[in-house]
């Protein structure tokens, strides 16, 4: 049964999950979340009675063990207090992209903690939704070794305690990336319907994410991948959502919603190819929220997202639609933790792109609708 709602939605997060440095010079800069905060506070947004503000907590180790090989999980333990671990190439773990780092254990733990918090503020029934913005770019995170800045899969850990219990969920991951973390936890079961939207891996990290891959056994079918090209931009994308994404939920009718609201599709993302403005972004968060309304809540997690100016003004504007709060049309003066920013929308976006690339990349998403509808529309019923 559920509590009373006394408020419109949940912040899970403190400025610890700012501060633990990856390695000098890592594109994933923590920072942006000191960033962030900092502009839903000068927003105005952290004032209202209507927002829960929710501390974090480390995930427990087994909660860790949900989603995680033990060896794994213990070499990432060892090598958070500075301890050596002689292959921790085969845990993922090496210069690079998941360089070791000193409190690299506890830092993930606390991310991990963070999503566990939103989902169950959401699953208790206390709000509708909660965001954990911290959570989400570990979504490359696999079982038994780290990958792309993932350490522990915060996400699929937060999945499993609602799957465990038998609820069914749907994971939208909007990241620039392919959710394949995500979807290899959940690749063999039905319980669980991910979606995610990409720039195709043909051209970036992780490679995979085709339509092809469906899932497998009971997960055959609930597994959905709409590949696109570089260049997308808000039009389009906000298409291709809309011929996918609300008839394969809403087919699916999952006990609970669960996106990640990755913001490296932005155009000005130094790592992506994708060009995404804020209000494109802000769009898309929008038919996410309407999608979750109609099931019994929605847990909401941040992800990529290497332009400053684009995570703090992106998520920003998340938790404005997420708390149905109003912002001001400029980002206000006294702002200065990025320097530069003028309005939360982008004024102006990308450049209008030349006819025949514009053709081009629309001819590759209209592919991969397509393709997503004949293979899997029929399994769900539409
Ligand atoms: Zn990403």
């Amino acid at each position: 049964m559920k509590t009373e709602q006394l408020h419109t939605a949940a912040l899970v997060y403190e400025d610890q999950l700012s501060r633990h440095v990856l390695s000098p010079n890592h594109p994933m800069r923590p920072v942006r979340l000191r960033h962030m905060h900092r502009l839903m506070q000068a927003s105005g947004l952290l004032d209202s009675v209507d927002l829960l503000q929710a501390d974090p907590r480390a995930a427990t180790t087994d909660e860790i063990l949900l989603n995680h090989h033990r060896d794994y999980v213990e070499a990432v333990r060892v090598i958070g207090s500075g301890g050596i671990v002689p292959n921790m190439f085969e845990f993922g773990i090496g210069p690079g992209d998941n360089p070791p780092s000193e409190g690299m254990y506890d830092a993930a733990a606390l991310v991990a903690g963070s999503t566990l918090v939103a989902t169950e503020l959401v699953r208790s029934g206390t709000v509708p939704v909660a965001f954990s913005p911290a959570g989400g770019v570990h979504h490359h995170a696999m079982f038994d070794r780290a990958s792309g800045f993932g350490v522990f899969n915060d996400a699929s850990i937060a999945i499993r305690t609602l799957v465990n219990d038998g609820f069914r969920v749907a994971y939208v991951d909007i990241d620039c990336h392919h959710g394949d973390g995500v979807q290899a936890s959940f690749y063999d079961t039905s319980q669980v319907l991910t979606i995610s939207l990409h720039e195709s891996g043909q051209w970036l990290f992780p490679g995979s994410g085709s339509v092809g891959e469906i899932g497998q056994g009971d997960g055959e079918g609930f597994s959905v991948n709409v590949p696109l090209a570089p260049y997308t931009q808000d039009e389009l994308w906000l298409r291709v959502f809309d011929e996918t994404v609300p008839p394969l939920v809403g087919a699916f009718d999952p006990d609970f919603l669960f996106i990640q609201l990755g913001i490296d599709t932005h155009f000005r993302d130094p790592l992506t190819h994708l060009q995404l403005t804020t209000q494109g972004f802000t769009e898309a968060v929008r038919r996410l929220l309407e999608l979750g309304a109609t099931c019994n809540g929605t847990v909401a997690v941040g992800g990529g997202g290497y332009d400053m100016g684009a995570v703090a003004r992106a998520w920003t504007m998340a938790l404005a639609e997420m708390a149905s709060a109003g912002l001001p049309e400029s980002v206000p003066t006294e702002y200065d933790a990025v320097p530069g920013l003028d309005y939360f929308e982008d004024r102006p976006g990308p450049a209008q792109l030349p006819e025949d690339v514009g053709h081009e990349v629309e001819q590759f998403a209209e592919r991969s609708v397509e393709e997503v509808k004949a293979t899997l529309f029929d399994r769900h019923g539409l």
